[in-house]
């Protein structure tokens, strides 16, 4: 047997170590569709349990819309389960294309190729655009994928602090004899719900002559005055070159991503993007359940308008009852509780009352920087806000962290 007892040992050390430093994450179990009210089977094995959860990427509400679900059953019928193939082999149908279409008028773009996610996208764009005699000038908190994908290229990467222009700037002077500059970073950065710079971006992209590329994955489809995303709400649409996007979050959440943008850049990635060219196609239902999505949000942004409402009226309750926010006007909204472990007790005391939010700390947040955060969705109605304010302020009250100071929370709970 390969798989010796020596071999199994070093992996069950690893596994025992990731227990020991108390990051070993466990899944719960969702016996329902996702929606603000879900069922859950946690810890593994215990009875169902009915929650409003308030920890989701649904913003728009939408992973479940009956509308949604019976496009994705039309799809099915009319175009079939799966491609069995790549896009350039026998892998693309008349719906992906016209995908590509509306997703590049709804995000005001010249053109977008589809990836089978936005994890994949971020894995491609870069290796398939730049070359070694350019650079890559990342914000210090992108995410993981965009990580992930600048480690795939082979251009110069650096980077500056976050959303800290002097520093951008002083990067791009640095990096002036680079023959293409692409400027990358998150459009609302997921673990603190702050929006990038990006008007000043743009301005500092234009002087130094470099591309900028903006991951809207957390905006795309709410925000903006019509959803648009981040280039939207800071008045540069038209100006990034490059967006890239998921499916799996507010647009209809089932999965997929693109890349959105200059039409030659989006070409490049269609002859060269690894993910692309060797990566199964998204399949045909969710591509005719994304449509759908776009022709809801095209049509009224009455959903996004319910999701500015709700947030604001979230916001407020939770600055009412005395806790430490992040500030910031997104729908990701981030309870301070700087020490991990309370971010924990929290979020146990929280699921004992109803309310599916979880609590995340180093290494996914900064060391000192616990904190639950919740996501609020336009599947919201008042009466979920109103029972999950009641609930935080319960367990508020039982750690004595309402009213309290930032500085109060850490002399009592340490970090
Ligand atoms: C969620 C997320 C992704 C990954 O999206 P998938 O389509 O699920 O792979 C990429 N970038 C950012 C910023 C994200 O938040």
């Amino acid at each position: 047997m390969s798989f010796s007892d020596k071999v199994r040992t070093v992996y069950q050390e690893q596994i025992k170590s990731i227990r020991d430093a108390g990051i070993f994450k466990q899944e719960r179990f969702i016996h329902s569709s996702q929606a603000a009210d879900i069922e859950v089977e946690f810890p593994a094995g215990s009875s169902l349990k009915k929650v409003i959860n308030m920890c989701a990427n649904n913003y728009l509400g939408l992973s479940s819309h009956p509308d949604v679900v019976k496009a994705a059953h039309e799809g099915l019928d009319s175009r079939g389960y799966g491609m069995s193939s790549v896009r350039f082999i026998c892998g693309t149908q008349d719906i992906h294309r016209e995908l590509e279409k509306k997703v590049t008028e709804f995000l005001g773009t010249e053109d977008t190729i589809l990836f089978p996610s936005c994890m994949d996208a971020n894995a491609g764009v870069f290796e398939a655009v730049l070359t070694k005699d350019d650079v890559m000038i990342s914000d210090r908190l992108v995410h993981a994928s965009i990580i992930d994908g600048i480690r795939l290229c082979s251009a110069v990467h650096d980077t500056f602090k976050h959303s800290n222009m002097e520093h951008l700037e002083k990067k791009l002077q640095l990096h002036a004899d680079k023959r293409l500059k692409l400027v990358i970073t998150d459009g609302v950065f997921s673990m603190d719900g702050d929006t990038a710079k990006l008007d000043e971006m743009v301005a500092l992209c234009e002087k130094y002559d470099a591309m900028i590329l903006v991951d809207d994955s957390h905006a795309s489809g709410f925000i903006g005055k019509t959803g648009r995303g981040t280039h939207e709400k800071c008045g540069v649409m038209g100006k990034i070159d490059i967006i890239t996007t998921t499916f799996g979050k507010a647009l209809g959440g089932a999965s997929g991503g693109c890349v959105s943008g200059r039409k030659e850049l989006v070409e490049m990635c269609r002859q060269k993007a690894r993910p692309y060219l060797f990566s199964n196609t998204i399949a045909p239902v969710v591509v005719s359940g994304v449509l759908k999505v776009l022709s809801i949000l095209s049509g009224s942004t009455e959903r996004r308008d319910k999701l500015e409402a709700n947030t604001a009226y979230w916001r407020k309750g939770l600055t009412e009852a005395g806790f430490v926010l992040k500030a910031g006007d997104t729908p990701i909204v981030p309870v301070m509780l700087f020490n991990a472990k309370l971010s924990q007790d929290v979020s146990r005391d929280l699921y004992d009352e109803g309310i599916y939010a979880i609590g995340f700390f180093f290494p996914v947040v900064a060391n000192g920087q616990a904190r639950i955060r919740t996501q609020v969705s336009a599947g919201h109605e008042t009466h979920h806000l109103d029972k999950a304010l009641e609930a935080f302020i319960k367990v508020g009250k039982k750690y004595d962290i309402l009213g309290k100071t930032k500085q109060e929370i850490i002399e009592k709970y340490g970090l």
